[in-house]
């Protein structure tokens, strides 16, 4: 059947901008599933012949105890679990942070093929040197995306298609 493709990481990286960009880029529908909107969304998407399903998640704080926190972070793990790919997400704006690496570990215990998108470079001018931090994750090849701007997008959805 259909692979599954899970976009992941912190919160206020742009999980939910780039789903909505990826499903606006390729013919889709997009499914709200009543009571868990905030933690998962999914949208049935095709790219050049190719059909997958698209899951938003709510966002993974690694080390938080806050209860509605933990509980995004179990509906991720769940997404996690399902998915045959997954899109992490970091900001560039932001950089690297300590809890991006952790969940480089989560996923990494997953076992599961990773295409790592590194979001808001608005600007390659701008933000293209800071692209290459992201290296120290370990988990690929960083690509440079602004889900803002619609930047990016096509050379995306070509990584995560090989992995179909
Ligand atoms: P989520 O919590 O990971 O789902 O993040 P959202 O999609 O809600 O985005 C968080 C914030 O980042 C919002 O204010 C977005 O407008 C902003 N944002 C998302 N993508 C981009 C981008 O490519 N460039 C810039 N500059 N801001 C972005
Ligand atoms: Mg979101």
């Amino acid at each position: 059947s259909k692979p599954i493709v899970a976009i992941v990481g912190r919160p206020n990286v742009g999980k939910s901008t780039l789903f909505n960009v990826l499903a606006g880029e390729t013919i889709s529908i997009v499914k709200d599933t009543p009571g868990v909107t905030r933690d998962r969304i999914y949208a049935d998407c095709t790219w050049l012949n190719m059909n997958f399903t698209l899951v938003d998640t709510g966002g993974i704080e690694p080390d938080s105890r806050d209860i509605i926190l933990s509980q995004m972070r179990e509906q991720a793990q769940i997404a996690i679990d399902t998915a045959d790919v997954i899109i992490f997400i970091v900001d560039v704006r932001q950089g690297l942070q300590d809890s991006d690496s952790k969940v480089a570990d989560m996923l990494r215990k997953s076992g599961k093929p990773v295409v790592l998108a590194v979001n808001k470079v608005d600007s390659i001018q701008k933000f293209g040197n800071d692209v290459y931090e992201f290296y120290n994750l370990g988990i690929g090849d960083p690509i440079p995306v602004s889900a803002a701007s619609r930047l990016g997008i096509g050379d995306l959805l070509d990584e995560v298609s090989k992995h179909f």
